[in-house]
């Protein structure tokens, strides 16, 4: 098979890049669609408006209303076409740039440019957008043809999102290298319709580096409110280089782990990157990975604030019932577990949870 990899057409990011838009966009469009949500829009919309007028460019506001549904996308495509847009832009977490990216390839790949307002998910660089339901459960991931064009990451904006955001896209950020290395092992085809190359996995252990290097010291910086030169180093490992390991290097448990986890309630007040970081133990479980290892992970975890069992993860009472339906949610065919390994069962995926959350019970010193 052959080797394939997929990126954004430019990625920029600096303190205060949003004010160098206006260039950035230059050979985008003429009249841009731009979509935040209220709050979003409060905080930055007005001014990044301001920004791309400046510039000579015509821009509409398209207001963002909560959930990356069917019926939010298509009344996006609607209203974009009624004001006679030629390109859109998404500005905010990663439901409202999803949104953004799937009006995009909907209407036939205009260009598409995404500005992430936290670090917490691989949303911005990738080429899939994840459509949900009304109740907020995945219903689809859209293949783009093409990644954005330009994802603009102002780390002025970042370094005053919550520190929880950043924690979480950490943790996102942290499982790329491990599920990566298993897909290499596997030969397996990444989004990307092809085999890993070298290229990727030199970037997935970048993020690693990165994010063991000065994590910590970001997230610190991001509590005191303050920016740090960390911080530049942590965002280019979770927005580019884990939005490009993972959809061309590969997931595995860690993500399917996560994705099972819908089916636990008492989990759906965790982000995204959380509930991939308890996937992250489990999945380190199930490779049997050595204790040294485990141990040096598990510090890092602890150090930038992720959570390593089930109570963390919000699950206070644990129900057989439901945790064993997140594994076997966790090994349907489509799912990444098998990256691992071939033949993982969902009583496997099952026994390693529970592993994990009693791994973390005992290195939090709180077993009972
Ligand atoms: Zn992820």
């Amino acid at each position: 098979m052959s080797v394939a990899m997929k990126a954004p057409g430019r990625y920029v990011q600096g303190f205060g890049e949003r004010k160098n838009l206006g260039k950035s966009i230059r050979k985008l469009g003429e009249k841009f669609y731009f979509i935040a949500s209220p709050g979003g829009y409060r905080r930055n919309g007005e001014e990044m408006m301001q920004i791309i007028r400046d510039a000579g460019k015509e821009v509409v506001f398209g207001e963002f209303h909560g959930e990356t549904t069917k019926e939010e996308v298509f009344l996006h495509m609607e209203e974009l076409k009624k004001a006679g847009c030629d390109a859109v832009i998404g500005m905010g977490g990663g439901k409202v740039l999803d949104t953004a990216k799937a009006v995009a390839e909907n209407l036939g790949g205009i260009p598409c440019v995404t500005m992430p307002t936290v670090a917490s998910n691989d949303s911005p660089c990738s080429g899939v957008a994840v459509l949900y339901n009304e109740q907020g459960v995945v219903i689809k991931a859209l293949m783009m043809r093409r990644n954005p064009d330009l994802v603009v990451v102002d780390t002025e904006i970042i370094s005053r999102s919550p520190a929880r955001q950043l924690s979480a896209g950490i943790g996102d950020a942290l499982a790329t290298w491990y599920e990566q290395r298993a897909c290499e092992r596997n030969h397996v085809k990444t989004m990307a319709r092809g085999t890993v190359t070298e290229t990727v996995s030199a970037m997935c252990r970048l993020c690693n580096d990165l994010l063991l290097r000065y994590g910590k010291e970001a997230l610190d910086g991001v509590k005191r409110g303050q920016y740090t030169e960390a911080l530049e180093k942590v965002c280019e490992a979770a927005i580019l280089l884990s939005g490009i390991g993972f959809e061309s290097g590969g997931l595995a448990a860690a993500h399917a782990v996560n994705d099972g986890l819908a089916q636990e309630p008492q989990a759906h007040g965790a982000y995204h990157g959380e509930k991939v970081a308890f996937g992250l133990v489990t999945q380190c479980v199930l490779e049997h990975m050595e204790e040294k290892e485990l141990h040096a992970l598990l510090s890092f975890m602890r150090d930038v604030d992720l959570p390593m069992t089930l109570e963390q993860l919000g699950v206070r009472e644990i129900h057989e019932e439901t945790l064993r339906r997140a594994a076997e949610m966790a090994v349907v065919p489509t799912q990444s577990t098998r990256n691992l390994r071939e033949g993982i069962t969902a009583e496997e995926v099952y026994e390693a949870m529970l592993r994990a959350d009693q791994i973390g019970r005992t290195f939090l010193g709180k077993e009972s």
